[in-house]
């Protein structure tokens, strides 16, 4: 049955996607054997990019120092499990109606074969089903497939900047064999390597000197390197100045060289996960908030607000052991919350 790309598009829309892009598969060629998507649907004609925009609001309360609920709950887990399935599977059923296949790419990775922490390969998660193939699971990259559908650039701090929303967008796909018509590469520029994001991440996660770059659909794309081992720790709120519910027992030397901290950090942190994910704490301080606040003050986005998002100096902490006035209860363990 006849699908076409505004359709989709028309689709996703209604269904609560903010954004929708479609990219050739074409556009995929010389990706890494392991995150090369046309191995997930040899037959596909078409990626679709879903891309669901991260309120303003999800982040005041982190700016200001007083509430972090919001985006650890709703900007992180809630819509990587919840929201975004949800929009996902009404697409897919959609165009099955139109009796296209529709293969969902859910934000989560229970079978991954490329490591967060190390960023590499892991041959011994699994075995190839045919020679070949890759090793399941294939792990497709969304900031490239949102590169290839048209959605904007990769940023210097290798956050995905849309022109509408800026770094303020998660992205989910689907691969179909429906012939879709491609959207246009992106051909503007946001990002003016201005390097907040690098100055203000509080784990210093992105160097402003060293550089990684690659080339999708024939454009070469670049950023600051990025340190994944302690943009995990910051990213849960290893930084203890930066923390306001770290435990005074907390040693950063304990937990700086596990994978987002591992257990030693979820022990002190002083925050429960949130929808099965490690608490976002640091809220994404340089790579979204400082990246967010420089590119509405520029007017480099479609998208406007009446007001500044940052309107007071950001705040940094003592570290918890010399602060004479936290007095947190001394001992193991983290105080999940109450419910
Ligand atoms: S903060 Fe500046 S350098 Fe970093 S990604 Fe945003 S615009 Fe680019």
């Amino acid at each position: 049955m006849d699908l076409t790309s505004q359709m989709v598009k028309n689709a996703a829309k209604e269904l609560g996607a903010d954004l929708c892009g479609v990219a050739s598969m074409d556009r995929f060629e010389g990706a890494p054997k392991q995150q090369d998507p046309r191995y997930i649907f040899p037959d596909a004609e078409a990626c679709i990019v879903l891309g669901f925009r991260l309120p303003r609001g999800l982040f005041r309360g982190i700016e200001e120092g007083t509430y972090f609920a919001a985006y650890a709950s709703m900007g992180y887990g809630g819509l990587n499990l919840i929201y975004m399935p949800i929009v996902l599977r009404g697409l897919v059923c959609c165009i099955e109606d139109h009796e296209w296949e529709a293969v969902p790419i859910p934000n989560n990775y229970p079978g991954a074969t490329i490591s967060f922490a190390t960023q590499r390969h892991h041959p011994e998660r699994s075995r190839p089903v045919r020679e070949g193939l890759p090793r399941p699971d294939v792990m497709m990259d969304y900031r490239i497939a949102a590169f290839c559908a048209g959605l904007g650039e990769f940023g210097y701090s290798k956050v995905f900047l849309n022109p509408e929303f800026g770094p303020c967008v998660r992205y989910v796909a689907i691969l179909t064999d429906a012939p879709l018509e491609p959207d246009p590469l992106f051909e503007g520029k946001l990002c003016d390597r201005c390097m907040q994001c690098a100055r203000e991440c509080s784990g210093q996660a992105i160097s402003e000197t060293e550089t990684e770059s690659i080339t999708v659909a024939g454009r070469r794309i670049e950023w600051g390197k990025l340190d994944t081992q302690k943009c995990s720790v910051a990213y849960r709120g290893g930084t203890p100045e930066y923390n306001p519910f770290m435990r005074k027992s907390a040693d950063p030397a304990a937990y700086e060289d596990l994978y987002c901290g591992g257990g030693e950090l979820q022990k002190v942190c002083g925050y429960s996960t949130v929808h099965h994910h490690n608490p976002a704490l640091e809220g994404a301080r340089g790579c979204v908030r400082a990246c967010m606040d420089h590119l509405h003050k520029r007017k480099a986005l479609s998208r406007s607000f009446v007001n500044p998002f940052r309107k007071r100096p950001p705040w940094k902490l003592a570290p918890p052991a010399l602060d004479p006035d936290w007095d947190d209860q001394p001992g193991p363990g983290i105080p999940v919350n109450d419910a």
